[in-house]
């Protein structure tokens, strides 16, 4: 093996080395429970409270709007059916989301559709975006909720996010963002954006596994999602995950620092990356390439298994994913690529590569000399290609 390049960070990234020394602390020395009088608790709570203003800080909202949840997974299910649960009451049973949402997001929504709720599904277009325009039309007077997420974690679309927001305020309808892939990518302002609550994920950031958080603007009431002690202004119960919440607050500072720099030092290694990936024969770019995330290539190849092309790639030091999914269980390929209208072949021919600013250009060349021979020695093997 030459070389090791990971790019994965949009499944998850490596912890940093500044979360790192930050979180350690507080699981030896400062364990103290934040709800505790002495003063190693007293200590925690204060530390909280700081990773509460970093999030706030990074979000354009103030620290009492941010709850910290045990990741993305978990804040998404909060305000989807924290939300559908306090307007029920209302009789609001509508909500509006995208057909190319996370599971997190799809799953909760059909949840609430065997509960009784209507869900409309707006579709993308074959480049992944969805419009403000298409939310304007799809808003009832019974919408409890519009639900689009920010940035698309297999084909990194970044979507019309202030311009929905505005026709959800003019509606006073909710709206919700999954913003997991977008947090320190996209510079985000959720009272500019009229983002009315935005979830987050701390491991997409280097941060650690298993923490989260949810913005929820001042006035809008959720139902709790966990019960229990008063943690979280009684919202959200549980002792709190001290150490990976000051990661949490570590990491959201770090990466929304010079965050325009970045885009431009990651999207041009990406540019680079899409270009050379695009003269091998009868491949596409899945997702269009104006408002994309700066580190998500998605590429399609004809006659090539996405599973046999991560694990000739593995071999060769190269970590990627793809919508292919034999070994997760299903015979169906990635339901974002099938939503832009790839026949099933097609989807399931795909690669993600997810480069960050820990990425070198040494990286790029590498993957830009590895892959063509890669997918011909499959395509030699393939029974679909014709030579
Ligand atoms: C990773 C991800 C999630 C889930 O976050 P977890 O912290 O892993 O639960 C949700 N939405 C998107 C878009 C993601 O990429």
């Amino acid at each position: 093996m030459e070389r090791f390049v990971y790019a994965d960070n949009a499944a998850t990234t490596k912890v940093s080395d500044r979360v790192l020394a930050a979180m350690t602390p507080f699981l030896q020395q400062n364990y103290g429970n934040p709800s505790s009088i002495y003063s190693i608790g007293r200590e925690s709570k204060k530390t909280i409270e700081e990773a509460r203003e970093k999030v706030s800080v990074a979000l354009g909202a103030s620290p009492a709007e941010i709850y910290f949840t045990s990741g993305g997974s978990e804040a998404d299910n909060w305000a989807i059916k924290g939300a559908a649960a306090t307007q029920a009451k209302k009789g609001k049973k509508h909500i509006i989301t995208t057909n190319f949402e996370h599971h997190a997001v799809l799953h909760t929504c059909e949840k609430l559709a065997r509960d009784g709720f209507e869900i409309t599904y707006l579709p993308i277009n074959d480049e992944g975006y969805i419009t403000a325009e298409q939310v304007r039309e799809a808003i009832r007077p019974d919408t409890a909720l519009v639900t689009i997420m920010y940035a698309n974690n297999e084909i990194g679309t970044i979507q019309p996010i202030k311009e929905i927001g505005k026709v959800c305020r003019e509606a006073k309808v909710w709206f919700h963002t999954d913003a997991v892939q977008a947090v320190g990518h996209v510079e985000i302002n959720v009272q500019d954006q009229n983002i009315d609550m935005l979830s987050l994920s701390g491991h997409k950031i280097h941060a650690p596994k298993g923490v989260g958080a949810l913005y929820i603007k001042k006035g809008i009431v959720l139902q709790n999602l966990i019960d229990g002690g008063g943690q979280e202004r009684g919202k959200r119960a549980g002792t709190e995950n001290i150490a990976s919440i000051v990661g949490l607050g570590q990491a959201i500072s770090d990466c929304t620092q010079d965050i325009e720099t970045k885009i431009k030092h990651v999207s041009a290694m990406r540019d680079r990356l899409i270009e050379n990936a695009l003269k091998i024969p009868q491949v596409r770019l899945n997702g269009g390439l104006q408002n994309r995330l700066c580190g998500n290539a998605n590429l399609s190849f004809t006659a090539v298994e996405g599973e046999a092309l991560l694990l000739l790639l593995d071999m060769n030091g190269i970590c990627g994913s793809s919508g292919s999914a034999c070994t997760s269980g299903s015979l169906d390929p990635s339901h974002v690529l099938l939503a832009l209208g790839l026949p099933h072949e097609t989807a399931h021919g795909s690669l993600r590569l997810s480069i960050n600013e820990e990425t070198s250009d040494e990286d790029i060349d590498y993957i830009i000399k590895t892959l063509p021979p890669v997918i011909e020695r499959l395509r030699a093997m393939s029974p679909l290609w014709d030579k």
